[in-house]
């Protein structure tokens, strides 16, 4: 049995950071990882879907030189060196990860399922490892939910898709949130048909409707096909292709295509993982059940990251880092709950948001005040010909406090931290209107916008 100070399983976004964390204060620290260091968002999401998402934006811009001044003759895509540019850029930055964590005096990476012993030993290919601290960050994988024909057809997966260096004819993607939201506007601009099946009313329906409404304009000009209401879906396979049969309150009651990408969520890599044998309890979803502070039910066990179920971004799994860390090491007692909710969804224009939706702030009962602002009015979008979208707002018409916003437009991911801080500053929102911004960007609006605050609706 070999002895450490801590034990890191998985290399996600807060399992390397916390090892080198352990390794600088001069304890030993072994972290494990069964399969390609960085974990999701280097390998499978963030970082290969932006890349992507960059090409399919480069695509798209040189289709309408027109506008712009400029010809280019046909736009032909070459999707293997879109392909090429995406792997290029994974396989950095989990090389980084892997480099950086080798090189760190005082830890030790070991490749590896890991699986829990007891409370306070793991075993790695036969190998059992002690320590007193057992940080788990195994992330979490593409849900294959039980519907109708799941096992009779071949599927895509945001995995899998990473290996694609073809065209799909016709794209069908099952799920209209982020991930699916994402994949159907970069291979519609690559070339493909895509057919959105969504089993809600709308896309992205923990958005309020105006956001899931104007989304859905901007995919769809763009010849994006959505159906929603699609109750009961099931998969089949057609000559040469596949059929996915949507209960859809208008249309065909099926949708032929060439190829299929689930897109229906994510469950936690905990299954595996022996638990049970640490007593670590999970919720009915399989995910590792924490308080405030990310510990586990059992005393010297944290879980961190997408396992946990209390963020689902790169960014809320730093932060989890950040959390633990301070609280161990600089004696500081941060809490989850003190972090507010932001996240982007990178279809173009993307969509930057952070605190609470319409829906929460009217759920919440308190008196608000909200302003929106079409991006067609803000000179910087007018002038780079991207006007797509919308800023809202919302505030508290006591504390003037920011509750919550949305900016679905050219910046959007960037611009919703001007509010971001202000909010983390638990400042009011006049403090922005003080700021002098620079001309011509979006953000400079902001504070105009904030002039038109007005009593926020209490209906929808
Ligand atoms: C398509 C897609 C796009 C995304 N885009 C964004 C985005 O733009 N912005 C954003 O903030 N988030 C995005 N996300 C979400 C983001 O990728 C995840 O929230 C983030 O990667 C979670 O990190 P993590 O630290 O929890 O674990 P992960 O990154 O999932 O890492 C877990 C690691 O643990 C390893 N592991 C698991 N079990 C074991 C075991 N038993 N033993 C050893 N090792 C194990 C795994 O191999 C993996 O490497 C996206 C996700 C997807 C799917």
């Amino acid at each position: 049995m070999t002895h450490f100070d801590a034990i890191v399983i998985g290399s996600g976004q807060a399992g390397p950071s916390l090892a080198a964390r352990f390794a600088a204060a001069g304890k030993g620290v072994a972290i494990i990882e069964r399969h390609k260091f960085g974990g999701t968002c280097v390998n499978t999401g963030c970082i290969p879907t932006k890349t992507l998402v960059a090409s399919a934006y480069a695509i798209h811009d040189a289709r309408r030189g027109a506008e712009y001044g400029f010809s280019t003759g046909e736009v032909r895509v070459d999707i293997k060196r879109v392909k090429a540019r995406k792997d290029e850029a994974s396989a950095r930055s989990s090389k980084g990860v892997e480099a950086w964590l080798r090189g760190t005096a005082n830890c030790t990476v070991i490749q590896g399922q890991a699986r829990f012993q007891s409370l306070n030993t793991v075993v790695v290919n036969d190998e059992v490892l002690q320590a007193e601290k057992i940080f788990i960050n195994v992330g979490a994988r593409a849900a294959v939910p039980e519907m109708p024909g799941i096992h009779d057809v071949p599927f895509l997966n945001n995995s899998s898709m990473m290996d694609i260096d073809f065209l799909p004819e016709h794209f069908i993607i099952v799920g209209g949130s982020y991930v699916g939201l994402e994949f159907a506007q970069m291979y519609r601009r690559f070339g493909s048909e895509v057919t959105i099946v969504e089993m809600g009313p709308r896309l992205i329906g923990r958005e309020d409707e105006d956001v899931s409404q104007a989304v859905r304009e901007i995919i769809e000009a763009e010849g994006v096909h959505v159906r929603l209401n699609a109750k009961c879906i099931s998969l089949a396979k057609r000559d040469g292709g596949v059929a996915v049969g949507v209960t859809c309150e208008e249309g065909s009651p099926e949708v032929v295509g060439s190829h299929i990408l689930l897109a229906v969520g994510r469950i936690p890599n905990t299954s595996d993982l022996g638990l049970d044998n640490a007593g670590v309890v999970t919720d009915h979803r399989g995910y590792i059940v924490v308080d405030d502070e990310l510990q586990t039910n059992v005393p010297g066990i944290w879980a961190l990251g997408d396992c946990n179920g209390r963020g689902g971004f790169t960014h809320t799994s730093y932060n989890d880092y950040e959390i633990v860390a301070d609280n161990l090491f600089n004696a500081d007692h941060r809490r989850v709950s003190d972090r507010i909710q932001a996240y982007a969804l990178y279809i173009d224009p993307p969509l930057g948001r952070c605190g609470m939706t319409d829906a929460e702030v009217r759920k919440s009962g308190r008196r608000a005040l909200a302003v929106k602002y079409p991006m067609a009015r803000v000179s910087r979008a007018y002038e780079k010909g991207e006007t797509q979208g919308f800023m809202k707002i919302t505030v508290d018409a006591e504390t003037k406090q920011i509750l919550g916003a949305a900016i679905l437009g050219v910046g959007g991911d960037e611009v919703v931290h001007v509010l971001l801080d202000v909010m983390y500053a638990k400042a009011p929102y006049t403090v922005i209107q003080r700021a002098m911004h620079i001309h011509p960007t979006v953000a400079e609006l902001v504070p105009t916008l904030l002039e038109g605050l007005k009593p926020f609706p209490s209906a929808p």
